[in-house]
C-alpha cells in the first residue's frame, strides 16, 4: 500500500488532507444506503405484468388443476419444469414452494434437528454436537439460521473457484459432527465467486464421516448474470448420484430477485428420497403452497427462455451499477492499493477488503457521513471477521447517481481509515 512508503511527516500531511476530504463529505449531508441487496424499483417494474395475472377467469394450470383450491404440496408441474430446466434438474426432482427459499432452508435445518433426515441415525438434536462448514465471507442469513439453532459454525476460506477444498475435504472426512455445508455455487454472496466443476465434483464425491452430510446448495443467483454468457449451472444432483452420494445436495433457488422479492416462488430440488422425506414433513405444515402465485409466474414467463430474456432486462439495469462501483474503486483506490475487491460477473454484491483492522472504522466513518454500509463482520459466522477487513457492497438498490456519490464517499472513508491506522 502507498501508505507504507510514507514517512511520519508525510503521513501527518496525508492525514490532514484526507480529514479535510472527509469533512467535506460530512458537510454534503448525504443520506445513502449501500446495505440493501434488494432489487431497485426499476427492476421490480420489469415484473409488473404479474400484478394483472393470472386474470379473473384464468385459474387453471396446463394440467387442469384449479389453483384456487387446496392441494398439490409439490407445486405446479409446469412451473417446476421451467425452473428444473434452468437448474438442470428433472421436473420430478424439483418442487415449487412458498414465497422464499430461505424458509425452505430453515425448515430443513429444523426438520433435521427434530426428526432427522431419512438416512440419519437419529435427529441432530440428539447428537452431542452439530457443526456446519461456512465458506466465508458468505451469506449472513445462512449463518443466522445456524446460530439460532446452536449449530456450531466452522469458517473455511472462500477462494475464487469455491471454498478451500483442502480444508473442506479434511474436515468433512474426519469429523462426524459436521453434518452440512453452506454453498452458493453461482455468483456467491458476497464475493461473486463461481464454483468450478472440479470443486463441485470433489464436494459431491469426497468421503464424509457423517452418514447424513448435506450440501446446502443455495443457487439463489443461478440466472443472475451481469455479462453476456452466464456461468454454467452444473448438474450437482446428477454429479452426486454418479459419485454414489445421491442424497448429498439440497438445492435451492427462488424468483425473489427475478420477479418480486418476497412475493416470488421458492424452489427445492433434491433426490427422490430427500423429497419424499421433506414432503412428508412439510405436508404437516401446509395443505399446499400459493398456487395462484405459481400460476401467475408460469403465465408471466411461459418457458425457461422467458426467464432468460427477463434476466437480460435485469442485467441492463444492474451491469452499469456494478461497472460504476468498480470504476470508482479503481479510480480512487487502484493506484494507492488502499483496498482490494472482487469484480463479480453476476449476483448482487461486491466484496471489498480494506486495510486490516479498519473495516469497522470505515463503516463508522461512512455512517458519520450519511452512508449506510452493511455492519462489520456480517459476512462471517458469529459476525466475526478475523481480520476486520471485509465490507459487503450492495449496488442494486440506489440510483446510478446515488451510487456514484456513495462510492466516492466510501473511498474517502477507506483511505482516511488506512491513514489513521498507519499513524496510530
Ligand atoms: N440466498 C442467498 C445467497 C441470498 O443472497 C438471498 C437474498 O439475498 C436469499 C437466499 C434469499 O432468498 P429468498 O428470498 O428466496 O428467501
Amino acid at each position: 500500500m502507498w501508505i507504507d512508503s510514507l514517512g511520519r511527516d508525510e503521513l501527518v500531511v496525508e492525514h490532514q488532507r484526507q480529514s479535510a476530504n472527509y469533512e467535506a463529505l460530512v458537510d454534503a449531508e448525504l443520506a445513502l444506503n449501500l446495505t440493501r441487496g434488494k432489487p431497485s424499483p426499476e427492476q421490480l417494474d420489469l415484473a409488473n405484468g404479474l400484478l394483472a395475472l393470472p386474470g379473473e377467469e384464468d385459474y387453471s394450470d396446463p394440467d387442469g388443476t384449479d389453483c384456487r383450491n387446496y392441494g398439490g404440496v409439490e407445486g405446479l408441474p409446469a412451473l417446476r419444469a421451467i425452473f428444473g430446466e434452468l437448474l438442470h434438474v428433472p421436473t420430478a426432482n424439483i418442487i415449487a414452494g412458498g414465497n422464499a427459499s430461505l424458509e425452505i432452508m430453515h425448515d430443513l435445518i429444523v426438520f433435521s434437528l427434530l426428526k432427522g433426515a431419512h438416512d440419519a441415525p437419529r435427529p441432530w438434536s440428539q447428537e452431542p454436537g452439530v457443526k456446519f462448514l461456512c465458506p466465508s465471507p458468505g451469506y449472513d442469513r445462512h449463518f443466522a439460521i445456524c446460530e439460532q439453532y446452536g449449530i456450531e459454525m466452522i469458517p473455511v476460506p472462500m477462494l475464487e473457484d469455491g471454498p478451500d477444498m483442502h480444508r473442506v475435504a479434511g474436515l468433512v472426512a474426519s469429523d462426524p459432527s459436521i453434518r452440512g455445508m453452506w454453498a452458493i455455487p453461482n455468483y456467491s454472496n458476497p464475493t461473486g465467486a463461481v464454483y468450478s466443476e472440479d470443486v463441485v465434483r470433489e464436494l459431491v464425491s469426497m468421503p464424509a464421516a457423517a452418514p447424513d452430510f448435506r450440501l446446502f446448495w443455495d443457487n439463489a443467483y443461478a440466472v443472475h448474470s451481469l455479462v453476456g454468457e452466464p456461468a454454467p449451472v452444473l448438474d450437482v444432483l446428477g454429479m452426486a448420484a454418479e459419485a454414489g452420494n445421491p442424497d448429498r445436495p439440497y438445492v435451492f433457488a427462488s424468483t425473489s430477485k427475478i420477479t418480486f422479492a418476497g412475493a416470488g416462488v421458492g424452489f427445492f430440488a433434491s433426490s427422490a428420497a430427500n423429497l419424499e422425506w421433506y414432503l412428508g414433513l412439510v405436508g404437516k405444515k401446509t395443505i399446499g403452497p400459493d398456487k395462484v402465485n405459481q400460476l401467475r409466474h408460469l403465465k408471466f414467463f411461459g418457458d425457461a427462455d422467458g426467464v432468460r430474456t427477463h434476466m437480460e432486462r435485469h442485467r441492463e439495469l444492474l451491469a452499469p451499477k456494478f461497472r460504476a462501483v468498480i470504476e470508482i474503486l479503481e479510480d480512487r483506490l487502484g493506484a494507492n492499493k488502499a483496498a482490494s475487491w472482487t469484480t463479480p460477473e453476476g449476483g448482487y454484491f461486491i466484496s471489498v477488503d480494506v486495510a486490516e483492522g479498519t473495516a469497522r472504522r470505515v463503516i463508522d466513518l461512512a455512517a458519520g457521513a450519511g452512508i449506510a454500509l452493511t455492519a462489520a463482520g456480517s459476512a462471517f459466522p458469529y459476525k466475526n471477521d478475523p481480520t476486520d477487513s471485509n465490507i459487503r457492497l450492495a449496488p442494486s438498490y440506489p440510483s446510478l447517481g446515488e451510487l456514484r456519490t456513495a462510492m466516492d464517499g466510501v473511498a474517502t472513508c477507506i483511505v482516511l481509515a488506512a491513514v489513521e491506522k498507519a499513524l496510530a
